[in-house]
C-alpha cells in the first residue's frame, strides 16, 4: 500500500512540479485504500481545503492510474497533530463583556495617524513565493480575500528575517485596497500594544484603549512572542481578541515560534492562537533566494549578473534580511567606486558577511536542512514519530549524514536516538531509491546544495 502512494505522489509531482509537490503533497498522510476509497489526511483544515480545491482531480486520477481501478478519494483533517478546528468554529466562549461602542461612528481617514502603520513596501507584489513560504503565502492570501470568515486567527511563525512582517502587512494592504476605504486595519508590534496599554493605565484611560482596538476590522499583532510572561498585557489582549473574534473581525498574529512553544503564554491565549490556522515560514531554498535577489535588484535598479546573483544566493542562506543587507552593501560600494559588480568584487565587498563554506556540514546542519526542506519540525525529525512522511524525512537525513559526513552508522544513530541498524536500513533504502529514481536524486542534490556540498552518488 505504501508503494501505491509513493508511485501516485510521484505522478502528482510530475504534474505539479517540485515546489507544489513539496508544499502540498508531501505533508499528506496516506491512510490507506479501503475498497474503492482512498483516504488522505491533511495536517489541517486549510490544507485540506486547498488540496481539495486544486489538486483533488490530479490526485484521484493518479491514484486510479496506479491502482488500476477506479478510486474514490477522501480528504480528511488529521486530528492528532493538527489543530482541533471545528468545521464551523464557534465564537469563543465565554463572550466578553461588550465594550461600549463609541457613540458616533467616525469615518476614519486612511492616513489618520498611525492607524494602519503598514510599511508601503510590504505588499504581496513584492513578496517572492518559494517552497519554504508557499503555504504561509497561500494562507495569507486566503485570509486577505475573506477576512474574518474562515481562518481566524491566522498565526504565522518562523525565524527572524524570513518575511513574517512583510507577509502579514501584505494582508493589511490587500484588505485596505479592497475595502473601498472603509475598512480599518491596525498593524501593531506586540511590544507597542504593551506600551500603549501601560500608558493608558497610567493615564487612567482604559476605555479609549479598549475602544480603539475593538473598532478595527482587522488587527495584525506582530511578534506576539513578546507577550511571554506579561500577564497584564495578556489579560487585556485576551479580551481584545475575544471581542474582535466575536464580531468576526480578522486577527493576524506572528511569532518566532508556535504558540505551545512560547514560554509563559497563558493557556487560554494559547488555545485562542491555536484555534484558527497556523502556518510557518522556513528559510528560503536556493532557488527562492535567487528569485528574491533578482526581484530586489530590479527594485533597486541594481544591475547584477547571474553569477553574482548565484554567488550571493549560495553564500547567504540564513535569512532574507541578510540577503537584502548584502545587496545594499554591494550597491553602495559599487556606486562609490564606480565599479562593475563582479563575483570577485562581491566576494571582497561581502567578505565579513559571508561565512566560509568549504567545510563539511555536520549532523546538526543536515538534520536542520532536511527538516526545512520537507517542512517538518526539527524536533519531529529527531523524534520517534512514525508517520510515513516524517519517517521518510528521517531516512533521508540519515542517508545524507552518512554520505556527507565522516560519521559512523552508530554515531549517526546516536544523533537520532536510534540504533545503528536503523540507520543502515535507512541508508540502503534511500540509496536504492536514489539509484532508481532520477527525480528523487535531484531532490537529494538540492538538499546538498543547501548545505553547500555535492553528493557523490557513485560512491
Ligand atoms: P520577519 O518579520 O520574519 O523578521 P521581515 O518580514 O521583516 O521578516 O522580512 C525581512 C526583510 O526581508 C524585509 O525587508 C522583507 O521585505 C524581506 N523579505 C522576506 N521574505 C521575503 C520574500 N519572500 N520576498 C521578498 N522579500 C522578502
Ligand atoms: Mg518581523
Amino acid at each position: 500500500m505504501e508503494g501505491l502512494w509513493e508511485k501516485t505522489s510521484e505522478r502528482v509531482r510530475d504534474t505539479l512540479g517540485q515546489v507544489g509537490y513539496e508544499t502540498w503533497i508531501c505533508p499528506l498522510n496516506f491512510v490507506g485504500l479501503k475498497g474503492k476509497t482512498a483516504t488522505l489526511e491533511a495536517p489541517n483544515r486549510f490544507f485540506r481545503d486547498w488540496v481539495q480545491d486544486r489538486y483533488f482531480d490530479v490526485i484521484r486520477t493518479s491514484l486510479t492510474a496506479e491502482a488500476g481501478q477506479e478510486v474514490d478519494l477522501k480528504l480528511t483533517v488529521c486530528e492528532r497533530n493538527g489543530l482541533p478546528v471545528a468545521e464551523n468554529p464557534a465564537p469563543p466562549a465565554p463572550a466578553p463583556v461588550r465594550p461600549a461602542r463609541a457613540p458616533k461612528v467616525v469615518e476614519e481617514r486612511r492616513d489618520r495617524g498611525s492607524l494602519n502603520n503598514l510599511n508601503p513596501r510590504y505588499t504581496f507584489n513584492e513578496f517572492v513565493v518559494g517552497s519554504a513560504n508557499q503555504f504561509a503565502h497561500a494562507a495569507a492570501q486566503a485570509v486577505s480575500e475573506h477576512p474574518g470568515e474562515k481562518y481566524n486567527p491566522l498565526f504565522i511563525y518562523g525565524g527572524v528575517g524570513l518575511g513574517k512582517t512583510h507577509l502579514v502587512s501584505a494582508i493589511g494592504h490587500h484588505v485596505l485596497a479592497n475595502g473601498g476605504g472603509r475598512r480599518k486595519v491596525l498593524f501593531m508590534p506586540a511590544e507597542v500594544f504593551m506600551n500603549e496599554l501601560i500608558s493608558s493605565i497610567r493615564r487612567d484611560n482604559m476605555g479609549d484603549f479598549k475602544d480603539r482596538f475593538r473598532r478595527v476590522d482587522m488587527l495584525i499583532l506582530d511578534d506576539v512572542q513578546f507577550l511571554a510572561g506579561r500577564e497584564r498585557t495578556q489579560e487585556e489582549f485576551f479580551h481584545t481578541f475575544n471581542s474582535l473574534h466575536f464580531d468576526r473581525h480578522q486577527i493576524v498574529l506572528t511569532s518566532d515560534k508556535v504558540p505551545r512553544d512560547i514560554p509563559g503564554l497563558e493557556e487560554r491565549l494559547r488555545n485562542r492562537f491555536e484555534s484558527g490556522l497556523i502556518a510557518d515560514i522556513a528559510p528560503p531554498d536556493l532557488e527562492t533566494r535567487v528569485a528574491i535577489i533578482q526581484k530586489k535588484a530590479v527594485l533597486e535598479n541594481l544591475d547584477l549578473s547571474s553569477d553574482v546573483i548565484l554567488y550571493v544566493a549560495q553564500n547567504v542562506s540564513s535569512n532574507v534580511r541578510e540577503l537584502e543587507g548584502c545587496l545594499t552593501r554591494l550597491a553602495a560600494l559599487a556606486s562609490m567606486n564606480k565599479a562593475q559588480i563582479t563575483v570577485d568584487f562581491a566576494r571582497q565587498a561581502l567578505h565579513d558577511l559571508i561565512r566560509d563554506h568549504d567545510v563539511k556540514p555536520d549532523i546538526d546542519a543536515i538534520q536542520k536542512t532536511v527538516a526545512d526542506f520537507f517542512h517538518i519540525r526539527l524536533v519531529d525529525l529527531k523524534s520517534k514519530k512514525r508517520t510515513q512522511h516524517i519517517a521518510f524525512c528521517r531516512q533521508v537525513a540519515m542517508f545524507l549524514c552518512r554520505k556527507l559526513t565522516d560519521s559512523s552508522f552508530p554515531a549517526i544513530g546516536d544523533s537520532f536516538g536510534r540504533d545503528h541498524s536503523t540507520v543502515i536500513h535507512a541508508y540502503n533504502l534511500i540509496a536504492r531509491r536514489v539509484a532508481n529514481d532520477s527525480a528523487f536524486r535531484l531532490s537529494m542534490d538540492k538538499i546538498a546544495r543547501e548545505l553547500k556540498v555535492t553528493v557523490n552518488h557513485a560512491a
